[in-house]
C-alpha cells in the first residue's frame, strides 16, 4: 500500500476511492484487511513500516488518512469509540485543566467530563455557547480545551464555529468540534479555525449501524504525532476489522448524506404543520432560529432532527407504540431510520435538572432519518402522530 492518492481530489472522490487499487501484493482493488497483530522485522534492528499493531496498522492508518483528508486535517487517530476519542484529547491535558463544554452537549460527553472532574483530573464548566457574554466570562477562567458541538444533540442548535474558535484561541484555549451530526460532507470545522475535530464514526461516517468507533483529527502535524503517541501509550486504538468496515461505509458517505438529508427536509416540513407537533428543531427550516448561520457554516442541513409532541410523556408513549418505519433505538446516522426519546434514553444520565436547563423536555423525540422511501417514512410517522393525538 505504498502509492496513495494525492490530496487534490474532491472530497467525494476521497470518500469513494482513497486507497483503492493501492495493494502492491496482488493488485486488490478493495484495500485489504490486515488483522495481524505483529510484523516481521526485515532483519536485526530493521523494523519495517509496521512492527506492532497497537503502534500502527495499515487498515487503521488508511481509514485515518481518508478521514483526515475529508476534514482537511494533518492526520487522524481512529479510536475504539467516540467517547475514547474525546478521552484521548482529555487524557493529554495537565491535571486540573479546565474543559469548557456546551450545556446541552451529548449525554455521554457530559458523563465523561463529569467523571473525569469527579476524580479531580480535570475541571469542567458548562455554558450556553450561543450566549456570547456567558462564553466570554468562562474564557476568563482560561480553559485549556473548549468543546463545541454543532448542531447540538438533540436540539439541533447551531453555534458559530469561526467566532467561538477565534475567541477561545485568543484566550489561549484549544478548540475541538464534535462533527458527528453533520460529518465532513456537510461541515469542516478545521477550515473555520478549530484545532481538532472529533467524531463518533459509529454514526454517519460508518453509516451502517454495525461498528462502534471514533476519531480525532488534528489541524497540525505535531498534534497528530502527539495524539498517535498517546493512543499507543493508552491503547485507545480501533480494531482493524472495525476500521475496514468503517472505510467501506465511508465510500458512500456523500450519497447517503444527500439522500437522507432530502428525506429529512421533507419530514421536517410535514412535522411542522402537524397538529400533534408543538415544535420542530431542524436547521433546514427557514424559521429555525439558527437557519441563517447554518446556511453560512454548513453545506447542507443533515439528516438529524427533533420535535416536541403536544401532550408530553403520554403522547410519547402512544407515538412510539404506533410509529412504523422508525425503530426505537439510540444512535444515529445509519441507513435505517431511528427514533429516540432523549429524556429516557440518550440523555437520561444527565438528570432532570440539567435536561431542563438544556431545554430538553419530556415530550421531545429525536429522529435519525434514513434511506427508506419518503412515502413509507411519512406514512409510518403519520401513524405515530395520529396515535399521539389520542
Ligand atoms: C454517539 C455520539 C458520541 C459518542 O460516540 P460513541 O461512538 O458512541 O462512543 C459523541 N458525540 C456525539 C454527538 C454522538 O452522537
Amino acid at each position: 500500500m505504498s502509492e496513495r492518492r494525492p490530496a487534490e481530489f474532491h472530497p467525494e472522490t476521497i470518500a469513494a476511492a482513497y486507497g483503492v487499487a493501492s495493494d502492491t501484493a496482488f493488485g486488490a482493488v478493495a484495500p485489504p484487511l490486515y488483522l495481524s497483530s505483529t510484523y516481521e522485522f526485515a532483519g536485526f534492528e530493521e523494523p519495517r513500516t509496521y512492527d506492532y499493531g497497537r503502534v500502527g496498522n495499515p487498515t487503521r492508518d488508511l481509514l485515518a488518512e481518508a478521514i483526515a483528508k475529508l476534514e482537511g486535517g494533518a492526520g487522524a487517530v481512529v479510536t475504539p469509540s467516540g467517547m475514547a476519542a474525546l478521552d484521548l484529547l482529555i487524557g493529554r491535558l495537565a491535571v486540573g485543566s479546565l474543559v469548557l463544554a456546551p450545556h446541552d452537549c451529548y449525554g455521554g460527553t457530559m458523563r465523561l467530563l463529569n467523571a473525569r472532574a469527579q476524580l479531580g483530573q480535570i475541571r469542567r464548566a458548562l455554558v450556553d455557547q450561543s450566549d456570547m457574554e456567558a462564553f466570554e466570562a468562562q474564557l476568563r477562567d482560561h480553559p485549556a480545551l473548549v468543546l463545541i458541538e454543532t448542531p447540538s444533540n438533540p436540539l439541533l442548535r447551531v453555534v458559530d464555529i469561526a467566532m467561538l474558535s477565534a475567541r477561545a484561541r485568543n484566550a489561549g484555549a484549544r478548540v475541538v468540534v464534535d462533527n458527528t451530526f453533520l460529518s465532513p460532507a456537510r461541515q469542516q470545522p478545521l477550515s473555520l479555525g478549530a484545532d481538532y475535530v472529533l467524531h463518533s464514526t459509529t454514526k454517519f461516517l460508518n453509516g451502517h449501524s454495525d461498528v462502534i468507533a471514533g476519531a480525532v483529527i488534528a489541524a497540525e502535524a505535531q498534534e497528530v504525532k502527539a495524539l498517535k503517541q498517546w493512543a499507543n501509550v493508552t491503547g485507545a486504538i480501533a480494531a482493524p476489522f472495525d476500521c475496514w468496515l468503517t472505510l467501506r461505509g465511508l465510500r458512500t458517505l456523500f450519497a447517503r448524506m444527500a439522500a437522507q438529508e432530502r428525506n429529512a427536509m421533507l419530514i421536517a416540513e410535514r412535522l411542522r404543520i402537524h397538529p400533534a407537533v408543538a415544535r420542530v428543531h431542524y436547521p433546514g427550516l427557514v424559521d429555525h432560529p439558527d437557519h441563517v448561520l447554518a446556511c453560512r457554516q454548513q453545506s447542507g442541513f443533515g439528516a438529524m432532527m427533533s420535535f416536541e409532541l403536544v401532550g408530553d410523556v403520554p403522547a410519547v408513549k402512544r407515538f412510539v407504540r404506533a410509529v412504523r418505519g422508525f425503530t426505537l433505538a439510540e444512535s444515529l446516522g445509519g441507513v435505517e431510520s431511528l427514533v429516540a426519546h432523549p429524556a429516557t434514553m440518550t440523555h437520561a444520565d444527565m438528570g432532570p435538572e440539567a435536561r431542563a436547563n438544556a431545554g430538553i423536555c419530556d415530550g421531545l423525540l429525536r429522529l435519525s432519518v434514513g434511506l427508506e422511501h419518503i412515502d413509507d417514512l411519512v406514512a409510518g410517522l403519520e401513524a405515530g402522530l395520529q396515535a399521539a393525538e389520542g
